[in-house]
């Protein structure tokens, strides 16, 4: 495995697998790699000849006062996990060579970056699509591996592919929970005891309100309704709670067919971020 930390030094590394015509799987991440972030690479190294991982906790995407200078870090646990999956090519900036100057160009997708998170989070989702279309010009990947996990940032960054003719083919992966149905994520590190053992009751509440929909007619309303009180119960702060179309993230009204139930709600000053499918079709077909 190649580790590079400059733009140079990775385009150089990708230029030899593209002139062998390798097909080129990229994995962006933050670090603080879990099973969720395995999952993810193992997939583009078992349908790509040349997978990239690219680690770099990513500035633009923090606001003031969220987690950037307390966000894991865990380096060598990183490179080892990536070398044993079989990553060809661990790609890790420092700040500086991602952003020398400041930026005087932001991508945004402007119909679906503010509802959901973004509604709490401003420019968290500029961030993300600048950071990601930066790094997909670098590595210029045959395929792109994302979480469903993120949703909203899934469907964004497949929406700015498509806008902006970035020739790339996303992938949306499966989120990875614990046995218990909490998502795996690098925040969950944040939690204590006490809100480890809280924190199931969201991914219950959605998991309850996606049998609900495959039993029986739900109105969409009604779904929001009972998940928000059932999360209430153990969090201390809720969010959102939301049904919405699977697409263009806009609220679901009335019967619920296909859509996608997400929520975001606080443990303390750990704010988790859920969702799952809701489909009605099999009942109905
Ligand atoms: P992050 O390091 O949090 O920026 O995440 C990097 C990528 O891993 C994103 O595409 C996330 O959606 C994905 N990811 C994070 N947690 C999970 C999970 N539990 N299951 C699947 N994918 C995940």
């Amino acid at each position: 495995m190649h580790t590079a930390t400059t733009i140079a030094d990775i385009r150089t590394l990708l230029a030899t697998e593209r002139s062998h015509g390798r097909p080129i799987g990229f994995v962006p991440t933050m670090g603080a790699l879990h099973a969720g972030h395995a999952a993810l690479i193992e997939r583009s190294v078992a349908e790509c000849a040349a997978t990239v991982v690219s680690v770099f906790l990513n500035p633009l995407q923090f606001g003031a006062g969220e987690d950037l200078e307390r966000y894991p870090a865990a380096p060598e646990a990183d490179r080892a996990l990536c070398r044993d999956l079989g990553v060809n090519h661990l790609f890790v900036p420092t700040t500086a060579e991602m952003y020398p100057r400041p930026l005087a160009t932001a991508v945004r997708v402007e119909a679906l970056e503010s509802v959901l998170c973004g509604a709490s989070r401003r420019g968290h989702f500029a961030g993300v699509c600048t950071v990601v279309a930066k790094l997909l010009n670098i590595v210029q990947p045959d395929a792109l591996y994302l979480g469903e996990k993120d949703y909203q940032q899934l469907v964004i960054l497949r929406r700015m592919a498509r806008d902006l003719s970035i020739p790339v083919a996303v992938h949306g992966c499966p989120t990875v929970r614990e046995p218990d149905g909490l998502a795996l994520s690098s925040r969950n590190a944040y939690l204590s005891p006490e809100e480890r053992a809280k924190a199931v009751t969201l991914s219950r509440a959605l998991f309850e309100a996606a049998d609900a929909v495959r039993a029986d007619a739900c109105d969409a309303d009604d779904v929001v309704r009972r998940v928000t009180g059932q999360v209430a119960v153990d969090f201390d702060r809720i969010d959102y709670v939301a049904v919405v179309d699977p697409d263009t993230l806009q609220p679901v009204r009335g019967e619920v067919i296909q859509a996608r139930l997400c929520a975001a709600a606080y443990l303390g000053s750990t704010r988790l971020i859920d969702n799952v499918a809701l489909d009605a079709t099999a009942r109905l077909s």
